[in-house]
C-alpha cells in the first residue's frame, strides 16, 4: 500500500470548460481535505487549477503552488494560495512537482495537462518516477488516450508491463484509493523500458 500525504494535480487552465468538470473539480478537492492529503498543483487561478485550490483552501487544507516566473510576472498565479514555489522555468516545475508528491493525478485538460502526464509516464517506464499515477475519466474524456496508448502496447511500441504504470478511475472518490493500490514500480524498470528485438 503506498502512503499518500500530498498529490500533484494536472489539471486545465481553461474557465471555459463544462460544469461537470469543475463538478469533478470540486469533489476531489472535498476529498483530498477530508483525507488530510496535501495539494501541489501549477499555482493557477482559474479554470479546474482555480477551482481545486478555492476548493481545498475553503475546506481548510493545504496547497502549494510551482510555476514559472515568467507566469508570475503575467500574474496568472492564484493570490489566496500563500505556499509558492516559484522556478526558473516550465521544466524546472514539472521536475519539482514529481519530487514534491507521493502520487500524481491528472483530471482533464488540454496539451498542458497532457504533456504533463504523458511526461510522468515516459519516467516512469525509464524507472526515473516510480510513484503511482491516476487519469480521472470524467465522463470518457481520457478514453481517446487510453485507446492510443492501448495501441501503442498491441503494436509494440509499449509492452505490456507499461500498463501498471497508471490507473483509470470515473469517480473522484476513486481516486486516492487508486492511488494507495496502485501496483509498485521500481527503478529497475529500465531494465523492460524498450523492446531490442
Ligand atoms: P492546460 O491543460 O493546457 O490548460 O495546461 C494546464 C497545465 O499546464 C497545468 O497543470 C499547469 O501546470 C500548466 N499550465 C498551463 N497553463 C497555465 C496557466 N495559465 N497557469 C498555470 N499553469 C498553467
Amino acid at each position: 500500500m503506498n502512503e499518500i500525504k500530498r498529490v500533484c494535480v494536472y489539471c486545465a487552465s481553461s474557465a471555459k470548460i463544462a460544469k461537470k468538470y469543475f463538478d469533478a473539480t470540486e469533489q476531489l478537492g472535498k476529498h483530498l481535505v477530508e483525507n488530510n492529503v496535501e495539494v501541489v498543483y501549477g499555482g493557477g487561478a482559474v479554470g479546474l487549477m482555480g477551482k481545486l485550490a478555492d476548493t481545498v483552501l475553503e475546506h481548510g487544507g493545504e496547497v502549494i503552488g510551482i510555476m514559472p516566473q515568467f507566469m508570475r510576472d503575467v500574474e496568472l498565479h492564484h493570490k489566496k494560495v500563500a505556499r509558492f514555489h516559484f522556478v526558473g522555468d516550465m521544466h524546472e516545475r514539472k521536475k519539482r512537482f514529481l519530487d514534491e508528491a507521493d502520487g500524481l493525478i491528472a483530471l482533464p485538460g488540454g496539451c498542458g495537462t497532457l504533456e504533463e502526464l504523458l511526461e510522468a509516464l515516459t519516467l516512469k517506464r525509464l524507472g526515473i518516477f516510480t510513484g503511482p499515477i491516476v487519469i480521472l475519466n470524467t465522463d470518457g474524456f481520457y478514453d481517446p488516450l487510453e485507446t492510443m496508448l492501448k495501441r501503442c502496447i498491441d503494436e509494440n511500441f509499449m509492452a505490456q508491463e507499461h500498463r501498471k504504470m497508471w490507473t483509470t478511475v470515473r469517480e473522484p472518490e476513486e481516486i486516492l484509493d487508486a492511488l494507495r493500490e496502485a501496483p509498485t514500480w521500481s527503478k529497475d524498470a529500465i531494465q523492460f523500458a524498450t523492446f531490442r528485438k
